[in-house]
């Protein structure tokens, strides 16, 4: 059986496309039906129609810069490209011919003569400007292109100014928050060690509860905060390099995240090399806020009965550390979008785990500062692995 010849019909308005389709459905033609521009160029990329139907009218790339696309695409340098306007003004037909169609039809279009003239065009028909006017007419359509140009280079540029000044504004906004609330926590924070001290009196047991709680939460609120600030403040600070010691480092990150790991009967591991490891050159206080969210979120992103597994090797050149968990895993499109600030695979208001999508940009920034590199594997429902490079 011959295979039905091939037509793609770039048009915007639902009514032709049905017509168009009804009309060359019944004559044994199959329709690629393409809204706009764009996907009709993706449609001939893919495929070798017998014929393009343009419709010159459609918004944003119209019909005439379409079609010069399409002829310079190899492929389709034989493939007749036809017009279709409702535009009866004087020299429309000369337009498009110059844009590199190589026939025109008159909206509204007339069913009966349709499959006709589609079919003299495959058979080879080409409409052609008459040679006097090849010159002026393609000088023209050029100096309307660049105009398009200019005018689309002059709203790029001005959408692109505005978006850096929101997110200037944005930057500010936030840095001024953090600092707004940072000073009020500062006090807070000062006046219950205090009172977890007995400094300010002896506390009975319920309010050495009460008190531990506002604690917990005063702290975690400070972690959030400091996180805004690292990616306002810090991250163009330079790093105040000390010989470090990582498996002492990973000890004190692993008992600081213990807790939430018990309360939410996940397994938390420390696997460290028998030998301590020299230390390497870094900056302790920042490797510590960057690791601390890899071995937090292994617990976080976990289930009840996982295992979160953080491990140090020392493979002479580099230290290497990996956080394993046996938790919900990332899809494989989120996998690189996770780095980028305020990212989460979930980011409903009902998502199940608290947090600001903060802790991995700032994990990679660390990581990366010191000249090493972050990486994830991750298998959705299995588990993910984060490693942490650094050179020596
Ligand atoms: P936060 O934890 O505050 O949401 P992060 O920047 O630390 O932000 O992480 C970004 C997102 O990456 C998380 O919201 C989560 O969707 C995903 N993610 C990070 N770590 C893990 C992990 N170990 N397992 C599954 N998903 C993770």
């Amino acid at each position: 059986m011959q295979a039905q010849p091939l037509i793609i019909y770039i048009e915007d308005n639902l009514d032709n496309q049905r017509l168009v389709q009804r009309v060359l459905g019944a004559r044994g033609y199959e329709l690629l039906l393409a809204e706009d521009g764009p996907a009709g160029l993706a449609l001939a990329r893919a495929h070798s129609p017998a014929l393009i139907l343009v419709d010159l009218g459609i918004e944003g790339l119209d019909g005439y810069e379409t079609t010069t696309r399409l002829k310079g695409m190899p492929h389709l340098v034989t493939t007749p490209i036809i017009a279709l306007t409702a535009d009866s003004s004087l020299g429309s037909r000369e337009r498009a011919l110059a844009a590199g169609c190589d026939g025109f039809l008159a909206k509204p279009i007339d069913v009966r003569l349709l499959p006709q003239q589609l079919a003299e065009f495959i058979g080879g028909k080409r409409e052609a400007l008459p040679s006097a006017l090849e010159a002026p007419m393609l000088r023209a359509y050029s100096h309307k292109l660049v105009e398009r140009l200019e005018q689309q280079v002059r709203e790029l540029t001005a959408a692109n100014a505005e978006l850096q000044e929101l997110d200037r504004l944005k930057s500010q906004f936030l840095g001024s928050l953090s600092h707004e609330l940072r000073t009020p926590l500062t006090s807070m924070l000062g006046y219950l060690e205090l009172l977890n001290r007995g400094m300010l009196g002896t506390l009975n047991e319920v309010q050495r509860e009460a008190v531990a709680v506002m604690s917990r939460g005063a702290e975690q609120l400070s972690r959030q905060i400091n996180n805004l600030l690292y990616l306002q403040e810090v991250r163009s600070a330079q790093l105040q390099r000390t010989p470090t010691s990582l498996d002492a480092l990973l000890r004190r990150l692993s008992d600081e995240v213990a807790a939430q790991a018990r309360h939410t009967d996940v397994a938390l591991t420390l696997d460290l090399p028998q030998q301590a490891p020299a230390p390497i050159d870094a900056d302790e206080q920042a490797l510590s806020l960057g690791l601390r969210h890899l071995i937090e979120n292994a617990v976080k992103f976990n289930a009840s009965g996982g295992t979160a597994q953080v491990a140090l090797s020392d493979e002479g050149e580099r230290a290497v550390i990996r956080v394993a968990d046996t938790g919900i895993g990332i899809p494989a499109d989120a996998l690189e979008k996770i780095f980028l600030p305020f990212y989460q695979v979930d980011s409903s208001l009902a998502r199940q785990h608290a947090g600001s999508g903060l802790g991995l940009a700032i994990a990679r920034h660390v990581v990366e500062a010191h000249g090493g590199q972050l990486t994830v594997r991750s298998a959705l429902g299995l588990g993910s692995v984060f490693t942490a490079v650094f050179p020596r």
